[in-house]
């Protein structure tokens, strides 16, 4: 058995031979990003500290796109609500990594709320970045679906620069309709952190047709490009590969569509318990060698789970 863990991952050796004497390969980047981390690790202290004084801690949104740790932490007595409605006068509220619209900080501030930002410092750079290009007069558009999260904070930060034009475009298609009522002879660029490299290079590449001026950002997270790289190499050198993560996070769906695109069989699951599906069992039965990865909001301890599972079933 090879003995080396990947850097950033679950401490799984990179090989290990299964029970049935098939070979379960590891991504070398795989599971919790730094980012993802920190903000698990800032709300559980901060509970810990405002529990001592009665104060109740709220999410505003899921802290990650991942269901296991979000009924981990409601156990603790963190809970997670949608709407800032919710969160009581006084009560403590975490604003996830994705980042929120600043009017809504300045609301739960003005209501007495102590507010925890785990905003990723990625996302903040993205944040930052569209703000100046505003400020810059481009016409911003973000690489990115509109309605997720981090896109809506991002926009919002932008749209508080005066006179600032800003728009979410997630497919090449899309762009002359998003951009029909927008100026477009200057068009700054940014990403959504979590983004497939590809298909913002490919995104790039339309929007220089369109301007007469075209600065880019390229603020893909360095976490998502590893785990996006490494899914990538390990899809070549094995039969099948799982993706381990919350069916709702982008960056693991991006990943399962990676390795598909390479023609490796990959399959998305959530927990152990979905590896007992005809399909999957099917694909992993004939495999010899399985590769595993997960995404970025995908705990250490749900990776293991599923690693010991292949382990013993196959
Ligand atoms: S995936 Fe990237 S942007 Fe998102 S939390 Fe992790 S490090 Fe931050």
């Amino acid at each position: 058995m090879t003995t080396t863990t990947p850097s950033e991952s679950p401490a799984i050796p990179l090989e290990t031979p299964t029970t049935h004497g098939k070979l379960i390969k590891m991504a070398k980047h795989a599971g919790f990003c730094h980012g993802v981390k920190k903000a698990v690790d800032k709300t559980i202290d901060t509970h810990d500290t405002h529990q001592t004084q009665d104060r109740p801690t709220y999410v505003l949104g899921q802290l990650i796109h991942n269901q296991q740790e979000i009924q981990r932490l409601e156990a603790m007595g963190i809970h997670t609500v949608q709407d800032l409605a919710d969160v009581p006068d006084g009560a403590v509220c975490v604003i996830r990594t994705h980042g929120a619209p600043p009017e809504l900080v300045k609301l739960a501030e003005a209501r007495g709320i102590h507010v925890s930002d785990a905003t990723c410092p990625d996302v903040r750079l993205v944040q930052n970045k569209a703000v100046e290009l505003a400020q810059e007069g481009y016409t911003v558009v973000i690489v990115g679906k509109a309605n997720h999260p981090e896109v809506i904070g991002i926009t919002a930060y932008a749209l508080e620069v005066d006179g600032a034009k800003v728009v979410a475009i997630s497919h090449p298609r899309d762009i002359q309709d998003a951009l029909k009522d927008l100026p477009r002879r200057r068009i700054g660029v940014v990403s959504q952190t979590t983004q497939m490299e590809d298909s913002f290079f490919d995104m790039v590449k339309h929007l220089s047709m369109v301007a007469k001026e075209l600065k880019v950002h390229n603020t893909i997270c360095p976490a998502t490009f590893f785990r996006q790289h490494a899914a990538a190499e390990l899809a070549h050198e094995v039969d099948v590969m799982i993706v381990v993560g919350g069916k709702n996070s982008s960056n693991t769906t991006h990943l399962a569509q990676l390795c598909v695109e390479i023609g490796t069989p990959a399959f998305h699951i959530e927990t152990p318990e979905e590896l007992a599906s005809p399909e999957i069992t099917e694909a992993l039965n004939k495999a010899n060698r399985i590769g595993l990865t997960a995404g970025a909001s995908t705990p250490d301890w749900v990776i293991h789970h599923v690693h010991e599972t292949l382990n013993a079933q196959f």
